[in-house]
């Protein structure tokens, strides 16, 4: 509670800072001849806003990551890590990004190549093999995840859903290279005696994102979905669809899995970090629906805004992620790592989604 308080307490600096420049706005003004007040300066925040403070303000101390969202460190000369996960399969990960891969008799499948250490995926793979890249599927289209596969070199067959292809094609990025396989709704990768099953459940984080999932090893990979230990990333990491998202989540938890590579943070997720998440999303869902119903649409708004409808409906999503984001703190502050960076995003991305969807 007392970080809260500090919480509090940044917010009012920054507050008041940003006050004291808009009275040296106002004095500029004067100096012009002009004696408008000056508008679109930060006021207060309203009555009863939440402890936790709103976008875009710089906080002097975010609340502590607990201990469950920490992975194995990451070797610094190497800048990744290697984890087995069953029979030649392997996760490498800089404890930021994720991605897998598989070896076969002739040759090695990596699933996903994300920029931030694909210059060293073909060490990680040396580690194990000496075998080269045949195939390289992509999770899906986002170049923060595959953006590293030019680097890989050689020929690789490419695997990806019809519409990673389709998105893919308009963005044209040298980076990223065209799929040459695609699938609709489910592939199966023999090679081998290993074995991988492809398949896509429609839109969520973004057209084209797969499951993939390898069954001797018990391993699924699902991007962007599932963030172990954490907070999703803003506004349930940019989802594309999030009631499609939520429902995807959900699908995750009743599959058969023992380890899951969720292409984000530090340590494998269990199914346990699955069943958190979906808590998590469904108290954020209800306290934008309790908050939506409850929230009188102006309240305290200068009334020369009056004739302004983005400005009222502004105040109003403001106060509606305000008290969403009052209600899921208690219960969720110290349990997530990072809850302080995204709630708001969370609330707002919610009680849009409930608002249109
Ligand atoms: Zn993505």
């Amino acid at each position: 509670m007392s970080c809260l308080i500090r919480l509090i307490a940044s917010t009012a600096v920054v507050y008041s800072i940003l006050a004291t420049s808009a009275l040296a706005d106002t004095a500029a003004g004067e100096h012009n001849g002009s004696t408008a007040a000056p508008a679109g300066h930060a006021g207060v925040p309203f009555p009863g806003a939440p402890e936790i403070a709103p976008i875009g303000v710089r906080l002097d101390k975010y609340i502590d990551v607990p201990e469950a969202a920490k992975g194995p460190p990451i070797d610094p000369a190497k800048g990744y890590r290697l984890e087995k996960l069953g029979r030649g399969l392997y996760m490498v990960t800089d404890n930021g990004y994720q991605s897998m891969f598989m070896v076969y008799e002739s040759g090695v499948v990596v699933v996903d190549a994300p920029p931030s250490y694909a210059a060293r995926l073909k060490q990680a793979i040396a580690e194990v093999t000496t075998l080269p890249i045949t195939h390289i599927i992509y999770s899906h289209s986002h170049t923060d995840h595959i953006g590293g596969a030019g680097l890989l070199g050689g020929h690789p067959v490419i695997v990806a859903q019809e519409e990673t292809k389709r998105l893919l094609l308009r963005d044209a990025d040298p980076a990223r290279p065209i799929p040459t396989v695609v699938f609709k709704t489910s592939y199966r990768m023999q090679l081998g005696s290993q074995h991988l099953e492809l398949s896509y459940h429609g839109d969520g984080h973004e057209p084209g994102n797969i499951f993939i999932y390898a069954p001797e090893q018990k391993t699924l990979m699902v991007v962007d979905l599932v963030f172990p230990g954490w907070m999703p990333f803003r506004r349930f990491a940019v989802a594309h669809d999030l009631p499609g998202w939520m429902a995807q989540v959900e699908m995750i938890a009743k599959l058969p899995f023992d380890k899951l590579v969720a292409g984000h943070v530090a340590r494998l997720g269990t199914r346990a970090d699955v069943l958190t998440q979906i808590e998590f999303d469904n108290d954020v869902k209800s306290a934008a629906a309790a908050a939506l119903k409850t929230t009188p649409f102006v309240d305290g708004i200068n009334p020369a805004d009056a004739g302004n409808p983005w400005a009222l409906t502004d105040d109003y999503t403001a106060r509606v992620a305000g008290s969403c984001v009052k209600a899921v703190t208690p219960k969720w502050s110290n349990r997530l790592g990072a809850f302080d960076t995204f709630v708001w995003d969370e609330c707002y991305a919610m009680e849009q989604s409930l608002r249109v969807d």
